[in-house]
């Protein structure tokens, strides 16, 4: 297992608000940030390891107060658990940058709550000098190209072009099971004309295929599949998906949920015909799999795709079997 690198929480904020930096302002352990920036630059899947002092059973990790910033010690304890509390995770764990970055990114908006003062304050709560510069949130916007290892949109489109054409010369599909729903999300019981393509991914690409030849052979394949190359969430260089924070985590659970429920395994090949036959004779709705059963999120890493506590799933879903995704030979489910 890789080395995970010791991270105070606050000091994400403090890498993210640079980026957002108008003059060459000199922030706290400025070196610290350099080095840690370029290990995530290096390696976006880089594991860090959250630890700040703390008072209570989760003080087995606590570092030490060698990092802490001059604002003063109540301020430094309460910036880290702030942050902890906001994203709902705890001290002592261990993430990949990547996820990390992207949930400081949709989580954490603004910095005034954590990093600046009260009104009335006294002096020990005065917070950080840079907490009503704008750095932080001007850092924001370009924190997923520069830290995140979100390519820029100019890349993910030439890459949209370079593939797309592609997708239509290959004689098996190579589809992650999940996707599978996702085509069914996608085409919510509309025709293709009624739709375009998407910069994002391949998922009109393939229907479109499957449509003119439902008896193309699909194999499921583990992780991130033919559909992903141009998606913001895909990375080239590690072939991982981190879209979000526990994307790949969420989207494997979905995959092994579809497997189980068709009694499929990975590496299986069927026509488009047969395996969308099985999905709308085996699985109920979403929620069987993209909810995980209950709708319910359990935690920063599951998001439930399909609604949050809607154990119905999306109309999408009842759309897809009531059109038989418009592929010929598709059972249609019309009652
Ligand atoms: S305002 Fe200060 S503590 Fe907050 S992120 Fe910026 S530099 Fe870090
Ligand atoms: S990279 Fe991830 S989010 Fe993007 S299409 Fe693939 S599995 Fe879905």
């Amino acid at each position: 297992m890789k080395t995970a690198i010791n991270v105070r929480p606050y000091q994400i904020m403090c890498l993210i608000c640079r980026i957002g930096r108008d003059e060459e302002a000199n922030y706290y352990f400025e070196e610290k940030l350099d080095n840690l920036q370029k290990a995530i630059m290096a390696d976006l899947n880089q594991p860090l390891l959250l630890r700040c002092n703390v008072e209570s059973t989760f003080r087995f990790q606590n570092p030490g107060t060698e990092l802490d910033t001059p604002e003063g010690e109540l301020f430094n304890l309460r910036r880290d658990l702030t942050i902890l509390q906001r994203l709902g995770l705890t001290p002592g764990s261990v993430y990949p940058a990547t996820d990390l970055i992207r949930l400081f990114v949709n989580e954490l908006k603004d910095c005034s709550d954590i990093c600046g003062a009260p009104p009335n304050s006294i002096e020990i709560w005065q917070g950080c000098k840079f907490a009503t510069s704008g750095n932080y949130e001007r850092g924001l916007k370009d924190a997923l190209t520069t830290l995140g290892g979100i390519r820029p949109k100019s890349q993910r489109i030439a890459c949209k072009q370079e593939t797309a054409p592609q997708m239509y010369k290959h004689k098996v599909l190579e589809i992650r099971p999940h996707h599978l729903l996702c085509m069914i999300c996608f085409l919510d019981g509309k025709t293709l004309e009624e739709l375009q393509p998407i910069d994002e991914d391949h998922l009109y690409e393939v229907l479109e295929i499957c449509q003119e030849n439902p008896h193309i052979p699909i194999k499921l394949v583990a992780g991130p599949c033919m559909i992903c190359p141009p998606c913001h969430g895909f990375d080239p260089h590690s072939g991982t998906c981190s879209a979000a924070f526990g994307m790949g985590l969420r989207d494997q659970k979905k995959d092994l949920d579809t497997l189980r429920l068709l009694g499929l395994k990975y590496g299986d090949v069927l026509s488009a015909v047969e395996l969308y036959n099985l999905i709308f004779d085996r699985i109920e709705n979403f929620t069987a799999v993209c909810g995980f059963t209950t709708a319910h999120r359990t935690g920063p890493a599951w998001s439930v795709c399909s609604g949050e506590n809607d154990i119905d799933g999306r109309k999408a879903f009842y759309e897809g079997k009531k059109c038989g995704l418009h592929i010929p030979g598709i059972k249609k489910h019309l009652e």
